[in-house]
């Protein structure tokens, strides 16, 4: 029997953990052993419930999302595990009848003009009419059409920051206005560092197919409403909608998957001190004086969390490592009485652009954007903070971390009344930063990695943040290390011809 030992049980982890018991189902003489530090599974993916204790029905209850609150829709790797694992009908749509973003300018609050995609608008009535851009940003908005493409030399990378590409393509106001609050309210980056071959590698494949954003994001939408003419949901079936949740929170999934997998062989409360290679095989120490014998290694931690473990395999993948920045930042979910909040619900929530110089990142309505977040008569609301432009304020104690989130949505969006509960969970280094040079630093990990036999890194570090992808990659260091023993699993042929 071969063990894999795999350190860390977030999504990456819990995701190899899963698939490694899918090989021993499919007679391979295989198990695992998941080793996290933390006493609870799941990683960032944590999900709270309190008991609506003011007035409220017996039983109801607010469900708290402190981490990620949802994943891609698009993205197929949580539907295929939520449906082996059982929990495919507790999957949540957004209620996009009340679908609305709001974007803080100029400290006003505007609506995100109808059609827009990602970073740019689709639809010409809604865009000439808003008041988030003036007419001149609208004007260098448009003339991203006649923007010649970039000349990419044959053989380099295409790559450049997210800031350089959003302000030669559409102007700096689209930059300041819309893609900087998106990308810092959603993934917590600074654009001005992301790579964009790294994070958002479809908009260069755009520029370069359809010569301009706009004409790429206008197709882009007739294909989808094609699509949805060609498929129309199915009566009865429930929407899909752009972003999807679990009914009972984010931990609903990795709940499910540690169960399918066996919590019976995943250690908490302990962590990985030490790794050393002993003959073919691999020697584990944990802090609680635990030592595990495997014959490979998954290390699906955070890189910077890695990068000790690795230093005494191999220095290469350690310096790479450590040159994988991140950065903090906090949730501060709120609950309030619907009749004394004194705000119109109707949004999913605001996006604050770092321009406007406030401590707030953005705020969901969560239980406006997922049905049954909170108990009849009461509101969910979550604050965001931190980031790469504004790491000082996690200097904050919780409480005031609290009073900060408060102030901000009484000014920036009038809620009144007084919170019923409060809750904080911090992030410390939680984001992975995508810098310049991100790939090559993970293609040279991953290449020593391949010369190391029953050695494999996981994680949201490395080849995508999104749950989806956190799965994959824990998927993937699986196939990797049964590979070097001639494995070879049935499910890994379906997903080659998968397009992820
Ligand atoms: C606030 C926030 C909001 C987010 N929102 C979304 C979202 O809405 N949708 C989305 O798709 N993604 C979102 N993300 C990103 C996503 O949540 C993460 O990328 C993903 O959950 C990371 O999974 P992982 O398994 O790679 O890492 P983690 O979840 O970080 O798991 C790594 C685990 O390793 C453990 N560990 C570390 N060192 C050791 C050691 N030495 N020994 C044992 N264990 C160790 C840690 O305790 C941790 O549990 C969000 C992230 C944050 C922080």
């Amino acid at each position: 029997m071969k063990n894999v030992i795999i350190i860390g049980g977030g999504a990456a982890g819990l995701g190899a953990a899963y698939k490694v018991k899918r090989a021993a189902e499919e007679g391979h003489d295989v198990s695992f052993t998941l080793v996290e530090k933390d006493p609870r599974l799941g990683g960032k993916i944590a999900s709270q419930r309190v008991a609506d204790e003011w007035d409220g029905a017996e039983g109801a209850e607010f469900i708290i999302d402190g981490g990620p609150d949802c994943f891609l829709t698009s993205k197929p790797a949580v539907h295929r595990i939520a449906k082996m694992a059982g929990i495919e009908d507790d999957t949540l749509p957004t209620d996009d009848s009340r679908k609305k973003t709001l974007i803080l300018s100029r400290g006003k609050l505007f609506e995100m003009p109808d059609g827009v995609m990602m970073f740019a608008p689709t639809k010409f009535v809604p865009f000439a009419t808003t008041g988030l851009f003036s007419w001149p940003g609208k004007i260098r908005m448009g003339m991203d059409l006649f923007v010649p493409k970039k000349q990419v030399p044959e053989g380099t990378l295409n790559d450049e920051t997210l800031e350089s590409f959003i302000v030669r393509r559409m102007g700096r106001e689209c930059l300041d206005r819309l893609a900087e609050p998106l990308v810092g309210g959603v993934h917590a980056s600074d654009p001005k560092e992301m790579s964009l071959a790294a994070t958002f590698p479809n908009l260069l494949e755009m520029e370069q197919k359809h010569g301009s954003m706009l004409k790429g994001f206008i197709a882009m939408r007739k294909m989808v409403e094609d699509m949805k003419k060609k498929y129309p949901p199915q009566p009865g079936a429930k929407p899909r909608t752009f972003f999807t949740s679990f009914t009972g929170g984010m931990q609903e999934l990795t709940d499910a998957m540690s169960s399918a997998a066996g919590v019976e062989n995943m250690k908490t409360g302990a962590a990985v001190q030490a790794i050393e290679r002993v003959g073919a095989g691999y020697k584990v120490t944990l802090t609680d004086g635990t030592v595990l014998d495997g014959d490979a290694v998954i290390v699906a931690t955070e890189s910077w969390a890695a990068e000790p473990l690795m230093r005494p395999f191999d220095e290469a993948i350690a310096d790479s490592l450590a040159d994988i920045p991140f950065s903090t930042s906090a949730t501060v979910s709120l609950g309030f009485k619907e009749d004394e909040v004194g705000i119109d619900m109707d949004a999913f929530g605001v996006l604050c652009p770092a321009g406007e110089k406030r401590a707030l990142l953005a705020a969901t309505f969560s239980s406006t954007k997922w049905p049954g977040r909170a108990p009849e008569g009461k509101v969910l609301l979550r604050g965001f903070v931190g980031g790469p432009q504004n790491q000082a304020i996690m200097d904050k104690s919780d409480a005031e971390l609290i009073e900060i989130v408060k102030a901000e949505m009484r000014s920036i969006l009038g809620v009144k009344g007084t919170a019923l509960f409060a809750r904080v969970y911090r992030w410390n280094l939680g984001m992975p930063q995508y810098t310049m040079g991100h790939l090559g630093r993970v293609e040279a990990i991953e290449s020593r990695c391949s010369e190391i036999p029953g050695l494999a890194l996981a994680g949201g570090s490395y080849r995508g943040v999104g749950i989806p992808n956190c799965i994959e990659s824990g998927e993937r260091a699986v196939s990797k290390v049964l590979n070097d023993w001639d494995i070879e699993l049935a499910e890994d042929a379906v997903e080659e011809k998968r397009v992820y």
